[in-house]
């Protein structure tokens, strides 16, 4: 016998149709899933920007009302705190300094200098801090930082406000200036400086520690990747499951629409299909390809005899008795009512010859045991080859007409088709 080659996988089974479905599915539910949480996390994100913003806006413009109304008020007398120093630009002013009536020492306070005591104070406890700075500050204390000083250069060209988050020492920071006018009543100290009413004198910055929020936005990030996580899990678990359902029920119509549901062979639909696959590898690659169709001798008689059931038993076990009488690469389908046809791939018609001679011999010394009866049987077999037939159709025609020979002949024998 020749070597067994496995028959060409059909192109496009439902069964592939079904995983290749899946896989799409598959892939937009992930796609899907993957812009939602690109999604959510810019929006988490941005919500994140607009609470820093919103805070460091907060801090700035009370700072800001704190400054104007003060400066406003053309400052505030307080009781002469213990670490009090005296800024020189304040003692230039008359009245800088007063005793009450009931000898209560006052000491004037201008806007900057209140207005640092308080937001140091209130810093402390926001994780903020809030100053005043200027390129050219009339207070020493209030010369810029590095990155005040960047800040500044973009208020400077006209862009406000200016903000940026960094990391420092392993904290997050977020930074924040808007420039700072010259009011009326800021020419109080201001007087000596070649500056005018409006001119941008400097900036209020606000440096924010904002590592807490960052670490509040972590938690719910890591929740929102967990649950989105579970989520495509859950939807892939689900079409894996759905998948073997399927897979399932498409095997079930697979088998009622391939197999005869009596012997299990091939139905004839699928052989014909079978074939003509066959046939056409065939033509391509000039291999050769035979056919075997077998008949039972007299099988009326023994549903006749016997009743249709033990009929029905002898062609189930004719049928398993063939079955293994062939290479697994031969196909083996129910043709007609008691009709079997053989389908050898890569088989010349010498060799289909001797197969089916031996599968006469075999049917011809098995007895089927049936509830009622020892049956015995015979069968007539035709084998016609390819190349020398075009089609498949004329292949099957072939044998059947030299199984018919055989009958002719006497039956119980096995006759091959003519070469055309
Ligand atoms: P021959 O040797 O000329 O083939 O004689 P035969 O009696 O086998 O031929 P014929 O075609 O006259 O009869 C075939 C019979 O096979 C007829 C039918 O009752 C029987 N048959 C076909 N399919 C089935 C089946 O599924 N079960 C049973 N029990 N019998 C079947
Ligand atoms: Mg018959
Ligand atoms: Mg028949």
């Amino acid at each position: 016998m020749s070597t067994t080659m496995p028959l060409p996988e059909y192109p496009s089974t439902p069964v592939n149709v079904l995983w290749r479905t899946l896989a799409l599915y598959a892939g937009t539910w992930t796609l899907s899933l993957a812009v939602l949480v690109y999604w959510e996390f810019r929006s988490h994100h941005a919500a994140l920007e607009d609470l820093m913003y919103l805070k460091a806006e907060i801090l700035h413009d009370n700072t800001w009302a704190l400054q104007h109304w003060v400066g406003g008020h053309g400052g505030v007398y307080v009781a002469v705190p213990a670490d009090y120093r005296s800024s020189p630009l304040l003692a230039m002013q008359p009245e800088h300094r007063l005793v009450t009536p009931g000898g209560r020492h006052l000491a004037l306070m201008n806007t900057t200098v209140l207005m640092e005591g308080i937001t140091d104070q209130s810093a402390a406890q926001r994780n903020a801090r809030v100053r005043l700075t200027s390129q050219e500050p009339l207070n020493p204390d209030h010369r810029p930082a590095e990155w005040e000083r960047r800040g500044l250069e973009v208020l400077a060209a006209g862009q406000s406000p200016w903000t940026e988050l960094v990391n420092e020492s392993e904290q997050q920071v977020y930074r924040f200036m808007r420039p700072l006018q010259l009011q009326e009543n800021c020419l109080s100290c201001h007087r000596y400086a070649d500056v005018d009413v409006g001119d941008v004198v400097g900036a209020i910055s606000v440096h924010l520690d904002v590592s807490e929020d960052f670490a509040v936005h972590g938690k719910a990030e890591r929740v929102m990747f967990l649950s989105y996580g579970a989520i495509w899990l859950v939807g892939l678990a689900g079409l894996t499951l759905t998948g073997h359902r399927w897979r399932g029920l498409l095997d079930v119509l697979r088998q009622a629409a391939t197999r005869d549901p009596l012997t299990g062979l091939w139905n004839r639909r699928e052989l014909m299909h079978k074939l003509d696959h066959e046939m056409a590898r065939c033509g391509r690659y000039g291999h050769s390809l035979a056919v075997i169709m077998l008949d039972i001798d007299h099988f009326k008689r023994v549903n006749d005899t016997h009743g249709h059931q033990a009929g029905d038993q002898v062609l189930k076990e004719l049928a398993g008795l063939i079955q293994a009488a062939v290479r697994d690469s031969d196909l083996v389908a129910r043709y007609g009512g008691e009709e079997i046809l053989v389908l050898c791939p890569e088989t010349d018609g010498g060799v289909a010859g001797q197969l089916a001679e031996r599968i006469r011999r075999q049917v011809e010394g098995a007895t089927i045991l049936t509830p009622s009866a020892r049956i015995q049987v015979t069968v007539s077999l035709g084998v016609a080859a390819y190349p020398g037939l075009p089609t498949g159709t004329d292949l099957v025609q072939a044998a059947d007409a030299a199984m018919y020979r055989a009958k002719q002949s006497g039956r119980n024998r096995v006759c091959t088709a003519a070469a055309p």
